[in-house]
């Protein structure tokens, strides 16, 4: 896990992320978290891209693996089930409160852009709405920072201790027929 400031990220990394997403990683600032093989698993991104567009989301879940097992707890209502947890707890919504304003000072301390001041990800600070961002977010940020993006990486099928890496190297020239 980790948080602002990043070590710039390798040729390497951003290759990896470029395979994992199946299109190119731009404007990676840094790898926010990795799998137990060193592989990315969250790249973090510029909160403004080169082209001047802003980008809210710092923490953005890469591995296919992560991705797809929030994708099936997506699928299953997980996400109602959270956002009547946050309904229902006070302390709960508090500490998602916190969640989220702890995102932003990660976010301003690599670049401030006033379109997107006070928009965090995921849904935060009163609602669940992604929880790719939320896991991403709570694998950047470490246990204990975001309530529901550690949940969802408890009940999640896939963990960042067990790694279920693909080969992401591109594919070798086939050698030619003798
Ligand atoms: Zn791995």
């Amino acid at each position: 896990m980790t948080r602002p400031p990043f070590d710039p990220a390798t040729e390497a990394d951003v290759a990896t992320v470029t395979a994992q997403l199946g299109r190119p990683a731009r404007n990676v600032i840094g790898i926010a978290a990795r799998c137990v093989c060193g592989a990315p698993t969250v790249v973090a991104t510029a909160p403004r891209l080169e082209d001047g567009t802003p980008f809210p989301t710092l923490y953005y879940l890469s591995h296919p693996a992560a991705t797809a097992a929030l994708s099936f707890l997506e699928a299953t209502q997980v996400m109602n089930e959270y956002n009547q947890m946050l309904a229902d707890d006070d302390d709960l919504r508090a500490h998602y409160q916190a969640a989220h304003e702890s995102f932003l000072a990660d976010r301003e301390l690599v670049g401030s852009v006033p379109e997107i001041a006070g928009i965090s990800s995921g849904g935060m600070p009163v609602r669940v709405k992604c929880l790719h961002a939320l896991a991403a977010h709570s694998l950047a940020a470490g246990p204990g920072v975001n309530p529901i993006g550690d949940l969802a990486l408890l009940r999640a099928a896939w963990s960042p201790q067990v790694c279920e890496c693909l080969d992401y190297a591109p594919p070798a020239v086939p050698p030619a027929e003798a």
